[in-house]
């Protein structure tokens, strides 16, 4: 089977005939070269109103544009471009469906490029295709920026809002995902975690789909909770158990490092203990299990913070507000009476934040309880791959290309990739 058969079947574009296949080179750099011309007699179309209009002048020599790789050959389509006489835009070059302006690459190919950026770093990426990493980043703006512009954002009634630090030193970009049943992705992303920062979300998102919001997940940051009732006041504000987890983890941290630091007895007691207290129990590892076992029959005031804590769980699995309102009571009326001031600490901020947190068993249907540190973590995840990213630009191309759910430019043909 000829290849330009194999082309007329997945990409086929009318107006244009392919008319030749050829290989050239040698050894390694081998190329195939696909000839592409225009129909006989028809019309190009002016490059930017997309009409028909009489030709002006044709190229001289072709222009060659990268095509997707073939048992590891590079794929090329050569064309001369045509200028066309349009009466709204002058003499203007011809629009060609396979490839955009004056770019070198195919569609399909930066579709294909992007596509396994989402699986490969870019750097490997650019490395296995032999291309550039600012090539591999020009394709994943292509269709990211395709994506975000015909997304649809409408019905969006859970979010989760959280902050994550990047790079070195105190820079945060502020996350906002959709928390939907059905549909958990990355909304938007903005520098910095300032009241402006989210303000700039909202306008984004508009005033309509502002106020279609029900439920919003933060954390306890003022300037999150400030804005959201500001721009969603209709909306639900919710604690999300992910960031009241982490300050009972953060007390019993503190509890743990000045009990190692009162005697030398209570420091080797208590030494590689710490993930054994701030795991969850079905996460240890063997020799974990052993220790925690160990610390058990102690009377350390690091265990009975992590007794405490563990008991603390089962607050969200009540179904019933009135239930978990309960349980809260009882459980800050306990931490109150023993002398482990963090724990206090902790059950004086569930008391004052207790509207917010009973919140969430208000939410319909019911959140699962990691949803907002799931995304944190693919957003965490992302940055790791990606050492190569140098602004804060990529960095965001970067998350929305793997966690915005967002449509793809379409093809006629989908490369397994
Ligand atoms: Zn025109």
């Amino acid at each position: 089977m000829l290849l330009k058969t194999i082309l007329n079947k997945i990409e086929k574009f009318s107006s244009f005939v392919y008319t030749k296949d050829e290989m050239k080179g040698k050894g390694t750099n081998r190329e195939i070269i696909v000839t592409i011309e225009a129909r006989k007699n028809s019309k190009g179309r002016c490059s930017v109103c997309k009409k028909k209009r009489p030709t002006y002048d044709t190229g001289r020599y072709p222009r060659l544009y990268s095509y997707v790789p073939l048992w590891g050959i590079e794929v090329y389509f050569s064309y001369k471009l045509r200028r066309v006489c349009c009466k709204q835009h002058g003499v203007i070059t011809e629009y060609v469906p396979w490839a955009r302006g004056k770019e070198r690459y195919t569609m399909t190919y930066k579709i294909f490029l992007a596509s396994w950026a989402k699986r490969l770093s870019w750097q490997e990426t650019a490395r296995v295709f032999g291309t550039s990493w600012d090539t591999v980043f020009n394709c994943i703006k292509w269709v990211v920026d395709y994506g975000l512009e015909t997304r649809v954002l409408k019905g969006i009634a859970t979010i989760g809002i959280d902050e994550i630090q990047v790079f070195k030193g105190h820079k945060y970009l502020t996350m906002v995902y959709q928390l939907d049943a059905g549909i958990k992705r990355l909304l938007w992303c903005g520098k910095d975690r300032t009241e402006n920062t989210l303000r700039t979300f909202f306008t984004y998102l508009g005033e309509r789909g502002s106020s279609e919001i029900k439920y919003i997940c933060t954390d306890m940051w003022k300037p999150y909770m400030q804005v959201i009732r500001e721009r969603a006041p209709q909306a639900l504000n919710v604690l999300d158990r992910f960031h009241i987890m982490k300050k009972f983890n953060e007390a019993i941290d503190e509890i743990r490092r000045g009990e190692s630091n009162e005697s030398k007895e209570q420091k080797k007691k208590l030494t590689h203990s710490r993930w054994v207290l701030l795991k969850n129990e079905e996460n240890l590892t063997e020799h974990q299990v052993e220790k925690l076992n160990e610390l058990l029959k102690s009377k350390l005031q690091s265990i009975k913070a992590y007794l405490l804590r563990n008991d603390f769980q089962k607050f969200w699995g009540y179904i019933l507000r009135s239930s978990a309102e309960k349980f809260l009571k009882s459980w800050c009326k306990r931490t109150r009476r023993t002398r482990i001031e963090p724990m206090k600490k902790v059950g004086k901020m569930l008391e004052k934040n207790k509207e917010l947190i009973l919140n969430w068993f208000t939410i319909e249907p019911r959140l699962s309880s990691g949803a907002v540190e799931a995304m944190n973590n693919k957003a965490k995840l992302t940055m790791r791959k990606a050492y190569g990213f140098r602004t804060e630009k990529h960095l965001k191309y970067a998350l929305y290309h793997t966690m915005g759910d967002l449509p793809w430019p379409k093809t006629t043909h989908r490369f397994n990739c």
